[in-house]
């Protein structure tokens, strides 16, 4: 048996590549694009996942590495928190999950799935297909070995030199973030399909069951991000990091959280009329808020390295009320600016023009435009 990874973290993991692939990337893109992409899980120690592109291909790999440490902070999580602190008895009853390992496994299977939709997301947003220019050779990129050098070569290509590498392989992290945070809000109860006797029949679970299983979605998205910066903090490359912020990260996916359930308020979707949040209200926002930035503080526990907040009491507490304020400004369509961490988001977003105008023609899958009509067309 591998150290790195147990049976059972392999299985799920397997299951989690193909829900995200084939149950839920596959809803918005073509199969022969999507069949381009190939999960893989290799034997490594090392927390990686990475993207080498093989001629029209892409090789997204994910070690055993990056499953034990996510089955690690779990575990520690488990053991200082109770379950019901994440998910009611009430709901685990209502889906027929009856041990807590199973509410565990759905955790571990989200925070795959979004690995997995992430990694996906660099590739149908057409990062990968633009470092593959006529100017370089495939088969010498890999993403995570090679980064600075291809980030570069990207910035030249994009011939803004405003932009710096380190400012566009940020915004490329927001995208591939926030495609895989929006696919998963969207799409979390097939995710329930990995565990086959729990696949809700009849009708949706309820609005509790459903605001509890994304609350437990942004649990493992934050579980994936701060083992991302615990990795970078601990290796020995030096230099700035080359992704933003963990702070920004997460305001950048609970912001995509509330502006989904604020379009689904301003359609009156149905099905989802039963987790509509009323984002206008200032309280409501601010308990979401409240509820991501103490998940955050969970999982810094949990790394046993604070990633997300700095160690002090009275700053975690300034932290805190200025998260909530940039997720206040994100939503009301003004610039974060009360944390660092929302200055980066909206001074990246403010420079983002010439980068997203220069990607228009290697995108893959226009996701952040085609997502709505596409989902609508479904129902
Ligand atoms: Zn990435």
């Amino acid at each position: 048996m591998d150290m790195h990874a147990d049976e059972n973290g392999r299985a799920l993991s397997e299951a989690a590549f193909e829900i995200a692939q084939w149950i839920i990337l596959a809803a918005y893109i073509d199969d022969d694009i999507n069949d381009r992409i190939v999960f893989r899980l290799i034997v490594s120690p090392r927390f990686m996942a990475a993207i080498t592109p093989i001629g029209a291909g892409f090789d997204v790999k994910v070690s055993t590495g990056a499953v034990s440490a996510i089955v690690d902070v779990i575990a520690r999580i488990a053991a200082t928190n109770s379950l019901d602190d994440f998910i009611s008895a009430d709901s685990r009853q209502e889906l027929g999950i009856n041990d807590e390992e199973t509410a565990w496994d759905f955790v571990f299977v989200a925070a795959m799935i979004f690995l997995a939709l992430h990694e996906a997301g660099h590739c149908v947003g057409g990062h990968l297909s633009l470092l593959v220019g006529p100017r370089m050779s495939p088969k010498n990129l890999s993403f995570s070995e090679n980064e600075r050098r291809i980030i570069t070569a990207l910035a030249e290509a994009a011939n803004d030199m405003s932009l710096t590498p380190l400012d566009i392989s940020r915004m490329m992290e927001f995208e591939a973030d926030g495609m895989a945070a929006d696919l998963i809000y969207t799409d979390f109860l097939k995710i329930l399909g990995t565990f086959e006797d729990h696949v809700p029949t009849g009708s949706p679970p309820s609005g509790k069951c459903r605001v509890e299983l994304i609350r437990l979605c942004t649990l493992a998205m934050t579980i994936v991000l701060g083992l991302i910066e615990r990795y970078r903090l601990e290796s020995t490359r030096s230099g700035p990091s080359l992704h933003p912020l963990p702070l920004g990260r997460m305001l950048n996916i609970v912001g995509r959280r509330l502006q989904m359930l604020q379009r689904n308020t301003l359609h009156r979707n149905e099905e989802d009329a039963a987790i509509v949040v009323d984002v206008e209200d200032p309280e409501e926002l601010i308990d979401i808020a409240r509820d991501a930035f103490w998940l955050m503080m969970v999982v810094d526990k949990a790394l046993g390295k604070p990633v997300f907040n700095p160690l002090s009491d009275e700053l975690v507490t300034a932290t805190e009320s200025g998260f909530i304020s940039d997720l206040q400004a994100y939503m009301s369509g003004s610039a974060p600016n009360r944390t660092e961490a929302g200055t980066e988001l909206s001074e990246l977003a403010t420079r983002a023009g010439p980068y997203l105008r220069h990607l228009k023609t290697f995108r893959l899958c226009d996701f952040w435009r085609l997502q709505d009509g596409k989902v609508d067309t479904q129902r």
